[in-house]
């Protein structure tokens, strides 16, 4: 088999959200580029999630600032499919550079000489810049908690489809984030017995005085915060578009007949133990909750907004009996439970990128992207640069900036002081005088 080999000014390693917003960018500004994707476009929208999944955010605002969705309600919930299609859609129209079906599995600095060499599964590529954009959530991770047995099904929210993939019997759902409590929700409505693990959480209003939690969000600047609030780490935002889109409220999902439990702590031979901590992770949950409230009545009153008071949305339902009784274990076997989802997040994935651009947890060193090791981009992660990073609309900003960045660098590179300027003047003229005049490649 013969190796291609071929080189070009900047890879782009993904061909998701970010990097058809990173190929957007550089398409403007002329920088030569490619894009390889080992699946399709948006792979991870079309066939990554579950199938009822639609977007957290509505139409008009889960979308890159280019298109719109014109076959959608501006406040409707696009479905994952049509998510995908958007962004096929969206990298046809600027005729996005995008080879599918490549697989980049090694990338490594040159040594003695500028740039990056690449092996794909279709040949290898010389780069003087790679930008990554092989997503947020690329491994799925599930705490060492349950040792594996044949009776009990374990898998990730990145693998749950459908309640029909599981078997009969009930359904523990650990996290409650916006995946584990929407998985956790259709599960119960389709007959299945659910106990949902609630750790700390964030869980906006959809809406509020007539406008969706990301109105709000982009208004009160809290989309463009740059840096995480210390201890906030691990504390997971629980969100839904699915039916129209809802508040997530534990105690109406208690009162439809999910049993909540606290956070997982371990298992033992089949028993399953929880911590004590269900009332307070609920309690913060409140705060945060409220304080969303509060935050958009005062920006309501400051800026004499005609916005409709909506006093019912502060009226909470009173805590179930699992919450007052939370229980401390569950014996799984004797509770009929046949199935864990782990709705427990995701790590990233980059053991083909040899560069030193990783600190010693493996985690990218960046400022806003650009990462320590000239010519190394990341473009996707939570907090690249705010809050919205990892979002669909605030990727799009992200890769501008990385795009600036690179048209800088090579404006850099490009310089010339005046005895190179010179001599190459005369190399020009010696080419026009004496050579005879065909395209160079
Ligand atoms: C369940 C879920 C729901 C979400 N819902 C929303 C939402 O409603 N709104 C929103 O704004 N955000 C949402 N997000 C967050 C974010 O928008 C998505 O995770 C989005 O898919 C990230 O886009 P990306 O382009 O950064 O990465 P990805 O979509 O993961 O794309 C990366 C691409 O890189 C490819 N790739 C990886 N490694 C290689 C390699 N070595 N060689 C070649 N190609 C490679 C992959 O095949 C993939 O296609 C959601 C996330 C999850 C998990």
């Amino acid at each position: 088999m013969t190796v291609e080999r071929t080189s070009i000014d900047t890879l782009v390693v993904g061909a998701g959200q970010a990097g058809i917003a990173m190929s957007e960018h550089l398409s403007k500004l002329g920088v030569p580029h490619l894009v390889l994707e080992r699946d399709r476009i948006a792979e991870r929208w079309r066939t990554g999630r579950w199938d009822s999944l639609v977007a957290n955010g509505p139409a008009w605002h889960d979308r890159f600032p280019g298109m719109e969705f014109d076959d959608l309600d501006p406040d409707a919930f696009a479905s994952k499919d049509r998510v995908a299609d958007y962004f096929e859609a969206y990298a046809k129209k600027f005729n996005a550079p995008i080879r599918t079906g490549v697989e980049v599995t090694k990338a490594v600095r040159n040594a003695g000489r500028s740039g990056f060499t690449i092996e794909t599964t279709k040949g290898v590529i010389e780069a003087n810049r790679v930008v990554v954009t092989t997503g947020p959530f690329q491994r799925p991770v599930i705490p060492p908690i349950a040792p594996k047995d044949e009776k009990l099904t374990q898998i990730h929210s990145a693998e749950y489809r459908n309640p029909g993939q599981l078997p009969e019997g009930g359904v523990l759902v650990v996290g409650a984030g916006s995946s584990g409590v929407q998985i956790a929700d259709e599960l119960q409505r389709a007959g299945k017995k659910v106990y949902l693990s609630v750790g700390a959480h964030d869980r906006p209003p959809r809406a509020y005085r007539n406008r969706d939690f990301c109105w709000w969000l982009g208004v009160l600047g809290e989309w463009d915060a740059e840096v995480m609030r210390p201890g906030r780490e691990h504390v997971t935002i629980a969100v839904s578009g699915a039916r129209g889109g809802y508040t997530v409220d534990f105690r109406r999902l208690a009162a439809q007949g999910i049993t909540l439990v606290g956070l997982t702590k371990s298992f033992n031979d089949g028993v399953v133990r929880f911590e004590a901590d269900l009332a307070d992770n609920l309690a913060r949950g409140d705060e945060n909750y409220l304080a969303l409230l509060n935050a958009a009545d005062a920006y309501v009153a400051r800026n004499g907004l005609d916005l409709p008071e909506e006093p019912e949305a502060r009226i909470a339902l009173p805590d179930p009996e699992c919450v007052t009784h939370p229980l401390p274990e569950l014996d799984l076997a004797g509770a009929g439970v046949t199935s864990i989802v782990w709705a427990t997040g995701y790590a990233v994935d980059y053991d083909w990128l040899h560069v030193n651009a990783f600190d010693s947890n493996g985690k990218p060193k960046h400022q806003r992207g650009v990462s320590t090791e000239p010519g190394v981009y990341f473009l996707g992660l939570p907090w690249l640069s705010r809050r919205g990073s990892a979002f669909i609309w605030g990727v799009w900003h992200d890769a501008k900036h990385i795009a600036d960045h690179i048209v800088t660098q090579r404006k850099y590179l490009s310089y010339r002081d005046a005895s190179e300027r010179q001599a190459e003047d005369g190399r020009e003229i010696y080419e026009a005088k004496f050579l005879p005049s065909t395209e160079v490649h």
